[in-house]
């Protein structure tokens, strides 16, 4: 049969009077077995191939292939699309790896390992299962603006803008439109889109910019309405990649199972026991740590077998002024994280809908009303019971393929040192 195929020169293997080149594009990789005693011409504009040019090939393609690569084509016709320039500033093979800076620099040339492919072909499908299960359930997508006149949490972190001469801020969270879309009436809506840090932290989990599946939904009974509706959505998300992805998986070497429901719920203060007992000593009151994320992960692991698991009910006085704390215990708030092989992916949990409440919290929390007038004043005029949260796209990205640097779980990412390309 004849086939064209349109690529990268993925490698050249020459073998006296046989050419073997290797061309690759999204599809996968084929050999091309070039004979000089078939063509002498086509050969010998073959021999001329470097790395990485990009080509088009017209050819027969072999049936029964022996080759290792799994496909083969015998061509009739070769044309150079565009010549790449040697030496090639990093290995696009992956043989010999560079080193993540490097490779972020040179990060086009560094997207056309498959494996790099692969990886963006999970997220996508992470995206795509999270649109239909919500919108199967009937949540509306909406696009709240990154662009805010008022800051959402602390403030230290966010980054200015210069609008028009007055002071404005990326978005640390689409968090306060969405519940202000509560107020409207929306009931169920869901957000994909990004958040912005400016954290100068130099971790392998944070970036400046990041990307979050953000639901907000109205007359929930508690924040257990909403770890239900988070609980099924990730086992939707997982499944779905686990179908979907099965050759990607394999390129990369990862092997998923369906996580198993329930995911356990650890709550506060109980947590402060079940970290003593494995050693660590939280003040209580406190927020736990990076290094309490990972023992409650092992600890989750050993009693339910399960990498995924809630934590609901952390102190009021670690938790922004809009949570919902209980009204029996007004210590504890009704805020959840969600987290999967010891990393936090989302935080959320019922938010404050009453008036006097929402005032009477910001104000404990030391925040001025009139920075946040623009929001809380909504609540005066019916606001539903509700809840939500936001799961960070690349942080479930690479707990899934266990990455180690979720850099690598991000096309061109944003961090303190890189803004570029
Ligand atoms: P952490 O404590 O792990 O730094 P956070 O509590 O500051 O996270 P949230 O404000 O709760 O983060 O944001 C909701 C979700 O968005 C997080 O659970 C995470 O999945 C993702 N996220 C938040 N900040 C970042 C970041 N800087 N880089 C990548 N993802 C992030
Ligand atoms: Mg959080």
């Amino acid at each position: 049969m004849e086939v064209t195929e349109r690529g990268w020169v993925h490698s050249i293997r020459p073998l006296g009077k046989i050419l073997f080149v290797v061309l690759r594009n999204r599809k996968g990789l084929v050999q091309l077995t070039f004979k000089k005693k078939d063509d002498e011409g086509l050969f010998k504009l073959a021999k001329t191939l470097n790395l990485e040019d990009v080509i088009e090939v017209r050819g027969i393609e072999v049936p029964d292939t022996i080759s290792k690569i799994g496909r083969e084509i015998i061509p009739k016709e070769l044309k150079i699309i565009s010549r790449a320039e040697q030496p090639l500033p990093i290995d696009v093979t992956g043989l010999t790896q560079a080193l993540l800076p490097t490779r972020l620099e040179w990060r086009p040339l560094d997207l056309r390992k498959r494996e790099n492919l692969a990886i963006f072909k999970v997220q996508a499908s992470i995206v795509e299962a999270a649109e239909k299960f919500l919108r199967e359930k009937g949540f509306i997508q909406v696009f709240t603006p990154a662009i805010i006149g008022g800051v959402s949490e602390g403030g230290a972190d966010v980054f200015e803008v210069d609008y028009f001469g007055k002071k404005a801020f990326l978005r640390q969270d689409p968090q306060l439109h969405r519940q202000l879309l509560m107020v409207a009436g929306f009931e169920k809506i869901f957000e994909i889109g990004p958040s912005w840090r400016a954290e100068k932290s130099h971790t392998t989990r944070h970036l400046c910019e990041h990307r979050g599946i953000a639901i907000e939904m109205s007359f929930i009974k508690d924040e257990y309405d909403v770890i239900k509706l988070e609980e099924d959505l990730v086992h939707h998300i997982v499944s779905f990649v686990i179908r979907k992805n099965k050759e990607d998986l394999e390129l990369l070497g990862v092997e998923l199972e369906e996580p198993k429901k329930p995911f356990p719920i650890l709550e506060f203060p109980e947590i402060y026991n079940i970290l003593e007992k494995l050693g660590k000593k939280i003040p209580y009151g406190e927020d736990y740590d990076r290094e309490s994320e990972v023992l409650l992960w092992k600890y989750v692991k050993k009693e339910y077998d399960n990498d995924f698991f809630f934590v609901n009910r952390f102190p009021f006085a670690v938790k922004p002024f809009y949570v919902m704390r209980v009204d029996e215990e007004p210590f504890w708030a009704r805020s959840v994280d969600l987290l999967y092989k010891g990393l936090e992916l989302s935080s959320g949990g019922q938010r404050e809908h009453r008036y006097e409440k929402i005032i009477e919290q910001a104000k404990e929390k030391g925040i001025s009303l009139d920075s946040i007038k623009w929001f809380v004043e909504h609540f005066k005029y019916g606001a539903p019971p509700h809840g939500g949260f936001n799961l960070g796209v690349e942080r479930l990205t690479m707990q899934l393929l266990n990455i180690p640097n979720i850099r690598e779980a991000t096309l061109f990412p944003r961090d303190p040192e890189r803004y570029l390309p």
